[in-house]
């Protein structure tokens, strides 16, 4: 239930999402590259090949919360009929992702779009793909997004999401932690000059739901054949459905 108080919460919390992104935007990618010692670009290829976009064949696409537009470069170029929308609530995140994709000389291919992922400003089923890398974490109403993202795929079209994850592998967990809370926000702070949206960052992987309970809130979305892939010792998962 949704009463008056929990939606102030949820609302703070975006709140607070908007601010980091605000105020990373710049460096926002020289720090991913960084802090995931690059790792972030090999689980973004996992994904985007998971989607077995065709070479030549006409292949309608929405990344979501997509940032500087990672993930929809990756699509782009994986076949000639590919088109994609990044839609980020962030216009600042927008902004560094359109002069990005002039720069590679993607901008007739790739439209950025300012939206909710809980409130998608795009028809029902429209896209034969939809991805969130790293996004939906920081989304307030979880299973909403998910909803939209089974709204606006079209029958046959398919859900993949990349998310970090509380359930880092026995062995790993130690340094996992170490590094997450004693290295990143220092880190984050020496490169940005602010260590709370990196605080921020870290402490929102351990409130992630783990990734049985995720993977039973994209198949209450209305998905099927839901599967999950950890990758990195459990660092990250890939989560994957299908709309039929
Ligand atoms: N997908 C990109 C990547 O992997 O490099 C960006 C990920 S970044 C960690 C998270 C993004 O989620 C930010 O750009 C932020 O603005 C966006 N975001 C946060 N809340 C959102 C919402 N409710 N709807 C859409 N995007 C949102």
């Amino acid at each position: 239930t949704d009463f008056g108080f929990r939606r102030v919460d949820l609302d703070a919390k975006q709140g607070l999402v908007d601010d980091v992104f605000h105020k990373v935007a710049g460096r926002y990618d020289l720090m991913n590259d960084f802090m995931s010692v690059g790792l972030h670009r090999v689980w973004k290829d996992v994904m985007v090949n998971r989607l077995g976009i065709s070479k030549t064949r006409a292949f309608n696409h929405l990344d979501v919360a997509g940032g500087t537009g990672d993930v929809a470069f990756k699509v782009v170029s994986e076949g000639s009929g590919a088109r994609a929308n990044v839609c980020d609530i962030n216009g600042e995140m927008l902004k560094v992702g359109r002069q990005r994709a002039a720069e590679r000389d993607l901008d007739a291919r790739v439209e950025f779009v300012q939206g909710n992922a809980e409130e998608l400003p795009f028809p029902s089923s429209t896209f034969d793909g939809y991805t969130i890398a790293f996004g939906i974490r920081n989304v307030p109403r979880i299973q909403k997004a998910l909803d939209e993202a089974h709204r606006v795929l079209r029958p046959g079209g398919r859900l993949l999401v990349l998310e970090f994850s509380p359930e880092v592998i026995p062995g790993l967990d130690r340094a996992y932690d170490l590094y997450s809370f004693n290295i990143i926000p220092p880190m984050g702070k020496l490169v940005t000059g602010d260590a709370q949206p990196y605080q921020y960052l870290v402490e929102s992987i351990r409130k992630f739901p783990r990734p049985q309970v995720f993977a039973g809130m994209i198949a209450k979305a209305g998905f099927s054949r839901v599967d999950v892939t950890p990758m990195t010792g459990g660092v990250v998962c890939l989560h994957g459905g299908w709309k039929i």
